[in-house]
């Protein structure tokens, strides 16, 4: 998506050879009109897959799963990082690892929510190592719901996330990839020559 790619070059900080700063449109502070535009898109690659829910993970997905719920015109459900009292028991559960943080949390979708009868489209802002994915796929297959695809508005295609998902028959779509980058220098796949 050529506008994100270009929001990435000017505004994007490249604080290490694996990580990206995108707050000032993408994660803390949220361009709306670029965060609905990539609900658009999301909604045009899966089209006529029949999806009935988008599901993502709290708290940096919200945005986007939200954007793209409203283009199919289909709820979307967030999986939660920590237990609320009001939640019920009945919940699917898987452990995510944060390497950024350095912690395994488990993430959690009340069983109501997700169930055989839907189609499920997962949209994350990052694909990078793709733990938070790979825990959000489990959780779609222990519900018995059927998974259309993962929707990443960023990938870093360097880590390992995007093999973890294939290796699972996963379909991906990323907004903008990211072949290689460096304080000053991002590069993308669709600059690519093949
Ligand atoms: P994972 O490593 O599980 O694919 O990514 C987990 C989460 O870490 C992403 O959803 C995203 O919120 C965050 N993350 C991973 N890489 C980056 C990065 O380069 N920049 C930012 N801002 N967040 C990242």
């Amino acid at each position: 998506m050529k506008q994100l790619e270009e929001r990435i070059r000017e505004e994007g900080a490249i604080l290490s050879d694996k990580v990206l700063k995108v707050d000032s449109f993408l994660n803390h502070q949220v361009d709306t009109e670029l965060a609905l535009a990539t609900g658009k898109e999301f909604a045009r690659v899966f089209a006529g897959e029949r999806i009935t829910k988008v599901l993502t993970i709290e708290a940096s997905g919200i945005q986007f799963a939200m954007a793209a719920g409203i283009a199919l015109g289909v709820p979307f459900v967030y999986a939660k990082k920590k237990k609320a009292i009001t939640q019920s028991d009945k919940v699917y559960t898987a452990p995510v690892h944060s390497f950024t943080r350095g912690e395994t949390y488990q993430v959690s979708v009340d069983q109501r929510f997700l169930g055989p009868e839907d189609r499920i489209l997962i949209v994350d802002d990052f694909l990078a190592t793709g733990a938070a994915l790979v825990g959000l796929v489990d959780i779609v297959r222990e519900s018995g719901a059927e998974l259309v695809g993962v929707g990443a508005v960023i990938e870093k295609s360097f880590q390992e996330g995007r093999g973890l998902l294939e290796a699972k028959g996963v379909r991906i779509h990323s907004l903008a990839r990211i072949v290689s980058m460096k304080p000053g220098e991002v590069h993308f796949a669709s600059e690519e020559i093949y």
